[in-house]
């Protein structure tokens, strides 16, 4: 009960930064009183008993609103819990609230979301990061323990980069989708932001493995280990050359990086650089097989299933769509539906949709081959630290800064954003790690260790 009513003050004294569009308090509170009950009365703890969790607008709640941050979902109500939330509940945990994002989680700084941007707690004019910006800010400013998000081309790892906290995309399938909104589905993925890799694994555990309901979920049970982990183990670290030295990398960060790669070896890894040049092709492949899948996923959106319905056209039915799809998106999702539509037309379909199918498989084949032979691939997580509010107005500015993150849902491997450092204006920005597909565990080990050697050496800095 204490712990809501703390983090319930948190909220109210950040409400400024527009991470929440919702505040559960008075069931918060209440299932507070209930946990307090149970506890008192000798019951056994759930896992996440009284842990206080907040949830993008993409993730289903029964019974409450669920909206995409868009003006077409406004006043939609979940008529089930996604399997995540099911699972959050059933361990004892403490939702509060319904996190702000970019409109269908479409975006890379919070500003798409029809509710307004979110603010980041370190720096107010600056962007949070997208999609998932308020889920970021709320475990940044402290007003919840984790957030849930969603991470479609990086929207959990690229918000936590800017805010400085973890950001986790699990491989493609650990966690159900079911109840998450969708936006592409063959990339789309729930993601845990935190501020220790120790809260990241007790909810990965919590809410991962087979689920019945989406058969796109792995079907092995997610298994953690019951030993401590390892701390002497040494890894071999593939980092891509091109990607370090590339031109629109920060100078800062690309000098941090290569600093700690020095780091690294220095601690008995080996860590060699790797040519990877498809990494270019990233881009442009992710933006044509997402917006692909998004103009198919967001047809349902039509003003007569659910959602937003213009009352103007009652007697003609093409008008009624084409009016309610048209004032309920915003500019950003329409885009990505017109460019989708336009790469699966009849006369485009192979130059642009079936191609960008063989460089996804191409992507594939090329980082089963780099795992063959590391552990793990290092990379930064964006190319600059957050930028101003209104800064950056050229969507394909914005779509480059996706270069580094993209690339894990497009061949579907667990990645996580480190918030390691600083640069000299004192902004945060993370290192990125990757491992192969399924192997989120050794993942989330090697990034404890990280966190180590950088937490140590910060020590000794200061
Ligand atoms: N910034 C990327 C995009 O706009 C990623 C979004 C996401 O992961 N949901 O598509």
């Amino acid at each position: 009960m204490e712990a809501v009513r703390y983090y319930l003050g948190k909220i109210a004294e950040k409400s400024h930064l527009n991470a929440w569009l919702e505040v559960f308090e008075a069931e918060a509170l209440e299932q507070a009183e209930r946990l307090d009950k149970r506890r008192s009365e000798g019951h056994g703890l759930a896992k996440l008993h009284g842990v206080i969790i907040g949830l993008k607008d993409v993730i289903c709640y029964k019974g409450h609103t669920v909206s995409a941050s868009s003006r077409i979902l406004q006043n939609f109500t979940s008529v089930y819990n996604a399997t995540a939330t099911a699972r959050l509940l059933a361990a004892e945990a403490i939702i509060i609230g319904r996190q702000n994002c970019d409109e269908f989680a479409m975006g890379s700084s919070n500003e798409n979301s029809a509710y307004g941007p979110v603010k980041n707690a370190l720096d107010e004019t600056r962007v949070s990061g997208g999609s998932s910006g308020g889920s970021a800010v709320a475990v940044q400013s402290g007003s919840c323990m984790v957030s849930l998000g969603s991470d479609t081309g990086g929207s959990v790892r690229q918000p936590a980069d800017f805010c400085g906290i973890i950001g986790l995309k699990p491989s493609y399938g650990t966690i159900s989708r079911y109840g998450l909104i969708a936006y592409a589905s063959s990339f789309d993925q729930i993601g845990i932001f935190a501020k220790n890799i120790a809260d990241v694994s007790l909810v990965l555990g919590t809410i991962a493995g087979p689920d019945s309901y989406d058969s796109t979920a792995r079907q092995k049970a997610f298994v953690q280990p019951e030993k401590s982990e390892d701390f002497t183990r040494k890894y071999k670290i593939a980092y891509f050359s091109n990607a370090l030295n590339h031109p629109s990398l920060d100078a800062s960060i690309s000098t941090q990086i290569k600093g700690l790669i020095q780091k690294l070896r220095a601690e008995g890894n080996e860590v060699e650089p790797v040519d990877f040049e498809l990494l270019d092709y990233a881009v442009p492949t992710y933006y044509v097989l997402t917006t692909a899948e998004a103009s198919s996923n967001l047809s349902r959106y039509d003003g007569i299933r659910y959602g937003y319905r213009n009352m103007d056209q009652q007697n003609d039915l093409s008008l009624l769509y084409k009016k309610s799809r048209s004032e309920g998106f915003g500019p950003e999702v329409k885009r990505r539906i017109l460019l989708g539509t336009f790469v699966l037309s009849a006369g485009f379909f192979d130059a642009y949709f079936t191609k960008a199918q063989k460089v996804r498989k191409l992507l594939v084949e090329k980082t089963n081959q780099l795992f063959n032979q590391f552990d793990a691939i290092i990379l930064p997580t964006v190319t600059t630290p957050a930028y101003k509010i209104g800064e950056k107005k050229d969507p394909i500015e914005i779509f480059l800064g996706d270069i580094y993150t993209v690339y894990a849902n497009l061949v579907g491997i667990p990645a996580i954003s480190l918030p390691l450092f600083k640069n000299e204006e004192g902004l945060p920005f993370g290192l990125q790690v990757m491992t192969s597909q399924n192997n989120d565990l050794l993942l989330l080990s090697l990034s404890k260790q990280l966190m180590k050697i950088q937490a140590f050496d910060r020590e000794n800095a200061g």
